[in-house]
Formats: structure tokens, sequence, C-alpha cells
């Protein structure tokens, strides 16, 4: 089976910055780091407040799917590909028509309550935000609402990650598309596939530190790189 793990790389031929990257806003915002950690966030309506804003202004909301994203979707729905993690938030899989979607670090568009762990949406929270409330409450209980993203100082979800795990055991192929593998539990997915005997072929723009243990390395841009390798391994 074939399981393929995407990070910030696929997205950014669709538009959306890897904020990790060198020109990336965590360097260009010093106050970024506290819009995405769970203690700043819980403490402080004025950094709730300011996290909103950041989420409305996202380009994941006009970004549209690129040929990699549309060539896992066509290639997952075939059975071809089994298993799609991603480290990415910006529900671009899903646009592109792909189905299940491992999601590590959650997705952006969805909201719940701290609280008592009612869900809505981001569209709600903001046309909320639109009608005059500064830092929407939960319309349950009025707990604290956050997007269903991992924030820092969060745990990943359980169940997810196990299935991840699972997955990249039992792959005979993992690809790793467009991730820096330097974030866990990205990072050891990696390793474990290619420790329990799985081809392990990397396709990132810049060295990974597991180029070593790939048995292939593609540093051609993903948009083209990927429907390439996803119609060598399928024929
Ligand atoms: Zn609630």
């Amino acid at each position: 089976m074939i399981t393929v793990l995407t990070g910030a790389g696929i997205s950014t031929e669709s538009g959306i910055p890897d904020y990790r990257g060198a020109a990336g806003l965590w360097r260009a915002d010093p106050d970024y780091q506290k819009l995405v950690t769970i203690d700043y966030y819980l403490a402080d309506p004025d950094i709730r407040r300011r996290s909103w804003e950041f989420r409305r202004a996202s380009p994941a909301w006009s970004a549209e799917p690129n040929p990699a994203h549309l060539a896992l979707a066509a290639s997952q729905q075939t059975g071809e590909v089994d298993r799609l993690i991603t480290q990415n938030v910006d529900g671009l899989h899903q646009k592109a028509g792909s189905g299940e979607v491992l999601e590590l670090h959650g997705n952006m568009f969805g909201v719940v309550c701290v609280g008592c762990a009612a869900r809505s949406t981001l569209r709600e929270a903001l046309d909320r935000i639109d009608a005059g409330e500064a830092d929407p409450a939960c319309l349950e209980c009025g707990g604290i609402l956050k997007t269903t993203t991992v924030m820092f100082g969060e745990a990943l979800d359980h169940d997810i990650v196990t299935e991840a795990v699972r997955a990249a055991r039992q792959s005979e192929v993992f690809v790793a598309v467009g991730t820096s593998l330097q974030v866990q539990p990205a990072a050891s997915l990696a390793a474990m596939a290619a420790g329990a005997g799985a081809r392990l072929v990397i396709v990132n723009a810049d060295p990974t530190p597991y180029d070593d243990l790939a048995a292939e390395v593609i540093r051609d841009p993903i948009g083209v790189a990927v429907p390439r390798l996803l119609a060598e391994l399928t024929t």
C-alpha cells in the first residue's frame, strides 16, 4: 500500500506561504507565535481577537488545489493511494476531492469550544464578529472558542496519530511531500515507514534529515513531481 504524507510545501504553489519558511510570517510578526499558542490564547481576549482576524486574512479561503492535490485525490479515489496524512490545516486536500485525510494538526475552518467541545465553523465565528462581538463565546456554555487546529502547547489527536503510525508501518511505499520532516510526529512517521521496510520517497525542495534513508529524493516543483511520481508508482 502507498501512504502519502504532505506538509506546507504542497500548498505553497496554491498561494499559501510556508509560515516556517525563511520568508515566513513567524519572522515578520514577532507576535505570531502568541496567536497560535494555547496558553496566550486562553489567557488574553486581545490575542483571541487578533487570532480571529489572522484566520480571516488567511489565503486558504480563496486558495485552489494545485495539480499535486488533484493527482493525490484522483489516486485516492482509485484506491492506489491508501492513506493520506497531512500537516496542513488548509483543507485543500478535501477541496481537491480527497476522501479521508488524517489531519495531524487539525483544520482551520472548524471551531470547537474548549469548555464543552461543541462544534461550529470559523465562518460562523467571523460572522458574529462582523455583527459586533469582539470575542465570540460558545453559544452552548459560554466557553472560549478556538479553531480546530492544534495550537502550540496542545496535544495532537491521539486517534489520528495512532492511525497515521499504523499507516506508516503498514505501507510498502511512503511518500513525504513538501515537508521538511523536522516537526514531530511527521518526521518519525517517515523513519518508522523506512524502518518497517517501506520504500521511502521524499519530494521536497530542500534537504531533509531523512534524505539518507530515502530510496528516492525528488527536488522538482511539487505540482510537476507529484503527478509524475504517482503515475510511475501506480502503473
Ligand atoms: Zn461550550
